[in-house]
């Protein structure tokens, strides 16, 4: 018996491929990033060994402590920044991720374009938007996103991939992953990283190219 046949990462990308199709998308256009924040490496590992690049983590330190070594067996690894960014951590954080997630304000735009020039890495950055306008939450309010992007753009000289968001856990996501859609394509911006295990569904219908999903994969945190 082939036992990757049975497993979370082949189930789950079952599951994308069917509402892919479903919505009428190509499946090759919805990248899953793998959230294997709390994970200890020797769950992650088996994820790597079936050929899963793309993995996502809330926290610099905690990247700083898993992936280093992880990457060196594992060198295709893409790893993706999903939580808060602080201007203070942006070498470190650059040290270790490809991809930044958490983009949201311009002294972060500001410190990014700094440590870009020095280190001569070039990351993929998404804005993140705060579209449920939560203070406790990260993001860009989507009345400043406009402004925002273009700041990053022409004041910080930063290349934007897209737009990211966390939709209110206890409102319905579609309205939210809607609005994110219609901020990128206003913007002239391909990328949407939307959709948690919860909700990635309505989020690959309204346009996800990157879902980000922890629980449905490695079980409850
Ligand atoms: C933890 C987290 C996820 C994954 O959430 P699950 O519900 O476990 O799939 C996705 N995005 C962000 C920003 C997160 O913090």
């Amino acid at each position: 018996m082939n036992t990757s046949l049975s497993s979370p990462l082949h189930t789950l990308q079952s599951d994308i491929t069917r509402y892919a199709l479903d919505a009428g998308r190509k499946p090759q256009d919805i990248h899953l990033i793998a959230v294997s924040k709390t994970v200890a490496a020797e769950r992650i590992i088996p994820f790597l060994e079936e050929g899963h690049c793309l993995f996502g983590e809330n926290y610099v330190q905690e990247a700083q402590g898993k992936w280093p070594a992880l990457k060196e067996t594992y060198p295709d690894t893409q790893l993706h920044l999903i939580g808060p960014l602080q201007s203070n951590k942006v070498k470190a954080a650059l040290g270790v991720f490809d991809v930044i997630h958490s983009l949201d304000r311009p002294s972060l735009a500001k410190a990014l374009a700094k440590e870009i020039e020095a280190s001569g890495k070039s990351p993929r950055l998404f804005i993140q938007v705060n579209t449920g306008e939560e203070p406790q939450k990260g993001g860009v309010s989507p009345m400043q996103a406009d402004e925002f992007i273009k700041a990053c753009r022409s004041d910080y000289g930063l290349t934007i991939k897209g737009l990211m968001c966390v939709p209110p856990f206890d409102e319905p996501p579609s309205p939210h992953f809607a609005l994110l859609s219609q901020i990128a394509r206003r913007n002239g911006l391909n990328e949407l990283s939307m959709g948690m295990s919860g909700d990635y569904p309505q989020a690959i219908r309204l346009g996800a190219t990157y879902i980000r999903v922890g629980t449905a994969l490695f079980g409850a945190r």
